[in-house]
């Protein structure tokens, strides 16, 4: 991976559309763990992804003066092709969070860490730092899992730490990364189970992607995928906090409440992981997505829920634009809906080109009228191959070879392409401009 140095005009671009497009303000690209899984380890050879060492103060105030206060500040998540690694290890974090909640004084702070340097005298400055909430990776509970999963030298500290999150009342949400076939599937499950009995909002279970280059030794079997997934129903039951699995088993867009959290005013109305939303003050949701944007806007949304075979009322309790306290799986959102639906040619043939975790949602999209004259095309990944299928990883050789394969291409009136494969200046993760699609006269049009 190449290393960026401060000063370099790449490095303070990406910072800039980190910063601006996303408020997640980057510390360092260094990180003091090596986790097997980690998404940076088998990277092609070829592929722009960067690293960078911590970021000096003076630039990190210069880069807060594009933070939206309106909005939370993320830290230690990656929103951009820089590599985001372990914040703790900036020797100036402390510092660096002072600043930003002095500049940003009501605004919500969340810091993904994973958790190997926290002490109980950190913990004690956050508490004083709210509004914060972190997220931990904490991958597993057991020492020997974290040593094996995350390399982590001292692992038997985390339990405690976890557990003082709460005396503090420092909200936190756990991660974990499903590799079962490594630590075993008891190991996983205990490890979620503390995250919900020692207060963590939710639970995000992610299953990882493995590239072409992946060792095969750390790719779980199908008989370990399905074997996870009775896992994931049997705790979603389980836990009082809300279980995300990422990427989500979806294959609808009704809006399902994969949870509840606690106190919120969907708790407090009466609602329950596995709730079907059928209307919100007298409007049918289109998706999830749709979903939990009405009930976020609304103030005391009135309810109709399906459950157990039957609607009932409910009446929830809240002020307009803030959080009604659901959780639901991201499926499709319905302004991405009208742009595809503003952007093809209503008189022609229009193609779009999609990942393969999206073909379903769009499927139902086309089922339920939402679009007409739209084929769909699934476009496999070659350039990271292996299980790696989402829309931010394709490639412009990818999109190239599927297209290859359409026999009428030239038959076509419009051709979309997410734009979620570019940068802001169209380049791809190998440096390929997307226009390059378009040579030969294809009608192509990215969509946002
Ligand atoms: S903690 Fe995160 S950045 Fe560090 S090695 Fe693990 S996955 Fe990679």
């Amino acid at each position: 991976m190449t290393e960026l140095k401060e000063g370099s005009e790449l490095l303070q671009r990406l910072l800039v559309e980190a910063v601006r497009d996303h408020n997640v303000l980057p510390l360092t690209g260094r990180c003091n763990l090596s986790c097997c899984f980690c998404s940076h380890r088998f990277n092609p050879p070829g592929t722009n992804a960067y690293s960078f060492g911590p970021l000096s103060l003076i630039l990190l105030g210069e880069l807060s003066a594009y933070l939206d206060s309106q909005q939370k500040i993320i830290i230690g998540e990656s929103a951009t092709r820089l590599r985001e690694g372990e914040p703790l290890t900036h020797p100036r974090f402390m510092d660096l969070l002072k600043a930003l909640r002095a500049l940003f004084p009501e605004t919500m702070i969340q810091v993904t860490t994973n958790g190997s340097l926290l002490t109980p005298q950190i913990i004690e400055e956050f508490s004083m730092l709210q509004p914060l909430e972190l997220i931990i990776s904490l991958n597993s509970i057991s020492s020997k899992g974290r040593r094996i999963l995350m390399g982590d030298p001292n692992p038997g500290q985390i339990r405690q730490l976890i557990e003082l999150l709460a005396v503090r009342k420092i909200n936190f949400q756990g991660s974990v990364v499903a590799m079962p076939h490594l630590v075993g599937f008891e190991d996983l499950k205990q490890t979620q189970i503390f995250l919900d009995q020692s207060g963590a909002k939710s639970v995000r279970l992610l299953l990882p992607g493995f590239t072409r280059l992946t060792d095969p030794e750390l790719i779980p079997g199908e008989d370990q995928i399905s074997r996870l997934y009775h896992l994931v129903y049997e705790l979603q039951h389980q836990l009082s906090a809300p279980l995300l699995l990422e990427p989500p088993l979806i294959n609808d867009l009704n809006p399902v409440l994969a949870g509840v959290f606690k106190d919120s005013p969907a708790d407090k109305a009466g609602l329950r992981n596995g709730d079907l939303i059928f209307k919100i003050n007298g409007t049918q949701p289109f998706s999830r997505v749709e979903a939990f944007r009405l009930l976020t806007e609304s103030s005391d949304p009135a309810l109709i829920i399906w459950r157990a075979g039957q609607y009932s009322d409910f009446k929830m309790t809240k002020a307009a634009q803030t959080s009604p306290g659901i959780a639901v799986s991201y499926d499709l959102d319905p302004d991405q809906v009208d742009r595809v639906k503003t952007s093809i040619n209503p008189a022609g043939k229009n193609l779009m080109l999609l990942s393969a975790p999206a073909l379903v949602r769009w499927q139902v999209s086309l089922r339920v009228g939402a679009i007409n004259k739209l084929d769909l095309l699934t476009v496999p990944s070659t350039w990271f191959g292996g299980t790696i299928n989402c829309a931010g990883l394709l490639t412009v050789n990818d999109y190239r070879a599927a297209l290859a394969g359409v026999a009428n291409i030239q038959g076509y009136n419009c051709i979309l392409v997410p734009g979620i494969s570019f940068d802001r200046g169209g380049f791809d993760l190998t440096g390929q401009h997307y226009l390059a699609l378009a040579e030969g006269g294809l009608p192509l049009k990215l969509i946002q």
